[in-house]
This record gives C-alpha cells, structure tokens and sequence, in this order.
C-alpha cells in the first residue's frame, strides 16, 4: 500500500478547517478544496446591503467558539482573531417593557433572577465551575467511559429533560421565558427530550466564557483558521467544487466536511450499498428565514437594557415561543415566530459606517419552506422594538433555498447538518458516526457529532478518528 500521507479535506467550513489542521498539525500533506469564492462556509461575513456594513451570512455569536475545547488551543489572536463580549450576553424583551437579562456573571444572575436565582444556580453553578471539564465531555461523541463520570451523569440528568420538564422549577414567568429562548435553539418542539440540555449548554457558556462576536465578524475566525492552516503548510483552493470523490484519487485520505446527501450526489461507488442506504435515511432539521438589515440606528428597543446585549430573543413567553416551536415542527409558519436577532456593531463599530448599525434576525421555519416570513419576523421585532421598520435604511433576506444556494450544506435552510433530536444527535449521521464504509474516507461536517455550531469539534474529532486509523493501517 502507497503511503497514506497526502491528505484531502471537502469544505472550509470551521469544521472543514478544524479537520485540516489536526490533519496537517500531524504531518500530513493537506488540500483544502473550497467550492465557494470565500473559505468559511456558514461562518462567512459579507457584504449583503449598502457599502460598508459588514453582514455575518451565518453564525454570529459564538459561545462554543471561544470556548471550543479544540480552537481554544490554537493560536487564532496571533492570526488577528478579536472576541469582542457584550456587556450580557443575552437580553430577552416581555411585552411589558422590561427585559429579563442573562448576565455573564452567574451570582449576577442569580441575584436579578430573585425568587429563581437559587434555583438557576443550582441548576448551573456545577457546570460553569468546571467549564474546562465539562465542555470537552459535552462537545464529543458519547463516550463508553466519560472522564468524569459523575459530573457527565448530573448533566445527563437534567439535560435529558424537556425545556418544560426542567422550567417547572422556576417559579418566575420571566426565567421560563429566557430558558424557552435558550432551549430554542435546537429546533425542536420544547416538550421534546433534550431540549433542556441545548438550553443549559448555552447558559452555562455564557456564564462561563460568555458569547462573543469576533471582531470584523465571523470571517475573523475563520481568516485565522485559515492563516494558521497555511503556517502549517496546508493549501486551500476556493471556487474548487468536488462533483465526484472520482477527482481525489491521488488523495490517500479524504474528509468531507459536507452533509449526508451532498456525500451521496458525490459518491461515484465509493461506498458499501448498505452503507448508501443509511446515508440516505439521514433526516434533516427545519430550516432558517434570515434577514440582514443595514439601519440607521441602534434599534429603539422598548426595554433599553437590550442595548446591553449582543444577542436578543424576541418570542414573549414561555408558552408563546412553545407554541411557535411546535407549530413550526409541525410544518406550520408560526404568527408570532420566534426570532433570535444579534446586534453587532453596537460593540464593534468595524461592522457599520460611524453611527450606522446592522442587525442579523432568523426565525425557525419547516425545511425548504418558501413561504414569506418577513412581515411576521418584522413585526415581532416592531413588537419589542417600535419605529424599528423607520430605522431600516436596506435587508437582504435569504429564505431557505436562498441559505442553500450559498452554503450546499444549509439543506432546506437545516443550519445544524441535520436534526438535533434524540434519534440523531448522538450517533449521526450513521451508527459509524466520522467512518464510512469507505476505509480512507470520513465525514467531519456538523451531520456528526457534536453537531452544529461554529466548534470545529466534528471536525477535530473526525480528524483524530482518521489518523488513529492510518496509523493501524500503516502499522
Ligand atoms: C443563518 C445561520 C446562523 C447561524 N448562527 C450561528 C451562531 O450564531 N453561532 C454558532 O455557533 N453557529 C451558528 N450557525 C451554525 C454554524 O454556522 C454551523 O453549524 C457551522 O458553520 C457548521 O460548520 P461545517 O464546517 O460543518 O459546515 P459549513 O460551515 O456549512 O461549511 C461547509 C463548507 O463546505 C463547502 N462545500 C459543500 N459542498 C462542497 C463540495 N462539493 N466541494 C467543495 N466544497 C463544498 C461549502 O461551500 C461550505 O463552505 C448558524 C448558521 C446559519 C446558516
């Protein structure tokens, strides 16, 4: 057998480059081949309006960014990476003009919490303790043996939990509301199994390292991954679409950082029919209606402590943002959509011209929907946020299939590489999880675990799998 030294990786996705670089750190020859003209994939920064505003195209926030086990090892600020924190987190507005806020700092939190802060820190205060113990176990497929075992277990014993199971604890319509906006994030119905633990995941994120924006955007973090990679010695091509896994033949290893059916158009009889055929049941999540707008000035929020906050959760009430979620997993366009909306440049003025601001909204739709969110989306907003359609000097709205003709991994507007519930999220996209029946072949996308989010951990660990096996190939 040739020496299985040069190395191919399908996408520059963070995971894409996550991949590369374990892969080249351990002295491999490593090609990245990009199809679009700009590396990063989701975690892209463009500009979608006027001249001068600097748009995320996908992520924006990034808690497991900054605190990715794998990422936090890599000399990304050398390479110019900025994280910029918001002085909270997260601002949820209710329709009394108050906003319930979740600020970084946990004893803060407990204490405007009131009648639920000890219960908030019950449920958090282990986790954010030992963040540098926890996340790695978190952001992982589940292992046979965790490293720390009774740590993982009173974890899994609340997370496993619905987001309604575990908010019976609160006492206050207010902390249920900001732990449905948490637990949203899934894209799942809140009565699903689970749904609790996306919710504490990103609580206890932000309490413990916070959920920053990078300055410039997320193409900052992708623009360091990528000048670490070639420090590294690896080559990245973009406007390099692979059509068929015929073109790598010269390649003894490839990593696609691409989503089940991508990996099927492109297969070219590399793989078991067995192996297709699991491949092929992969279900997708729902999908993203995203509008970028350039405006003329900070949103008039009602409740002025949003401004505190990059990210805001527009949905009211618990049960308001329960019903829109189950509507939408039912294949309905909520009235009231839940919205989840950042507000960058109100920290980092590098995004907008002096004075100007922009703002990046998406609501929860069904895969592939074309139906127009936009009036509904805006009107939650103008709900929280008055006069706020008078401040939009120009949008740019990307509906599902528009999400997809600028990321093929976006399927239907699915952000997460695939549906995040129970029977999905730890063995995805098959039982082999990063193998394939394909021995030199590997999927290192947010279609494995741990899913989606800019993490790069899918990658990593698709990385590592690879290279444990050359080694027992060569050995
Ligand atoms: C609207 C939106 C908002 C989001 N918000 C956040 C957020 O705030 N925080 C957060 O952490 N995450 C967020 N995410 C999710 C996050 O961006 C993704 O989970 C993450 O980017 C997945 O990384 P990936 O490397 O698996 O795939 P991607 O980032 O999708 O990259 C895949 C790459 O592969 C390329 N590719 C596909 N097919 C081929 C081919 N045949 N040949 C060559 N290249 C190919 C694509 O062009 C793309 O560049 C958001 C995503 C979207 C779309």
């Amino acid at each position: 057998m040739s020496s299985p030294s040069k190395a191919c990786v399908i996408g520059s996705g963070p995971n894409g480059l996550a991949a590369a670089i374990v892969l080249a750190a351990a002295g491999l020859q490593v090609d990245v081949l990009e199809a679009e003209s700009i590396p990063g994939g989701a975690a892209r920064t463009l500009p979608l309006t006027l001249p001068g505003y600097l748009h995320d195209f996908g992520s924006a926030v990034h808690p497991l960014g900054v605190g990715s086990p794998f990422f936090s090892t890599l000399p990304l600020q050398r390479h110019g990476l900025e994280w910029i924190h918001s002085p909270a987190p997260l601002a949820h507005p209710l329709d009394n003009g108050t906003a319930v806020i979740l600020e970084r700092n946990l004893a803060d939190t407990q204490r405007s919490f009131g009648v639920d802060g000890q219960a908030w820190g019950h449920l958090m205060r282990p986790f954010v303790e030992r963040w540098s113990d926890f996340i790695p176990e978190a952001l992982r497929a589940v292992p046979m043996i965790p490293q720390h075992p009774f740590l993982m277990a009173r974890f899994g014993l609340h997370a496993i939990s619905s987001a309604r199971a575990l908010t019976s604890r609160f006492r206050s319509e207010r902390t249920r509301a900001l732990f449905a906006g948490l637990a949203a994030h899934s894209f799942l119905a809140l009565t699903e199994p689970l749904t609790g633990a996306f919710g504490m995941l990103l609580a206890i994120a932000a309490h413990a390292v916070g959920w920053p924006v990078p300055r410039g955007g997320s193409q900052s973090l992708t623009n360091a991954l990528c000048a670490h990679l070639a420090s590294l010695g690896a080559g990245l091509k973009t406007s390099a679409r692979v059509e068929s896994l015929a073109e790598l033949s010269s390649y003894n290893l490839i990593l696609c950082d691409i989503t089940p059916r991508q990996l099927l158009q492109i297969a070219d009889h590399h793989f078991s029919a067995g192996y297709e055929r699991e491949l092929a049941k992969f279900q997708y999540g729902p999908g993203a209606f995203k509008v970028d707008y350039a405006l003329a000035q900070p949103i008039p929020w009602k409740a002025s402590e949003c401004l505190r906050a990059a990210t805001v959760h527009l949905g009211g009430t618990f049960e308001e943002i329960a019903a829109a979620e189950a509507a939408m997993t039912q294949g309905k366009h909520p009235q009231r959509p839940f919205v989840l909306l950042a507000q960058p440049s109100l920290f980092d003025p590098s995004r907008a011209p002096k004075d100007k601001h922009i703002a990046w909204a998406y609501c929860h739709v069904p895969n592939g929907s074309s139906f127009d969110m936009l009036p509904r989306l805006e009107d939650q907003i103008e709900r929280f946020a008055p006069g706020f359609r008078d401040c939009v000097l120009a949008r740019n709205v990307f509906p599902p299939s528009a999400l997809e003709s600028m990321d093929g991994n976006l399927v239907g507007g699915d952000i997460s590489g695939g549906a995040m519930g129970m029977s999905q999220v730890f063995f995805r996209p098959t039982w082999r999880q990063y193998s394939t029946s394909a021995k030199n072949i590997y999927i290192c996308s947010a279609s494995t675990p741990p899913g989606g989010g800019v993490h790069g951990m899918c990658g990593y660990h698709a990385a590592r799998k690879a290279l444990a096996n050359l080694s027992s190939w060569q050995g």
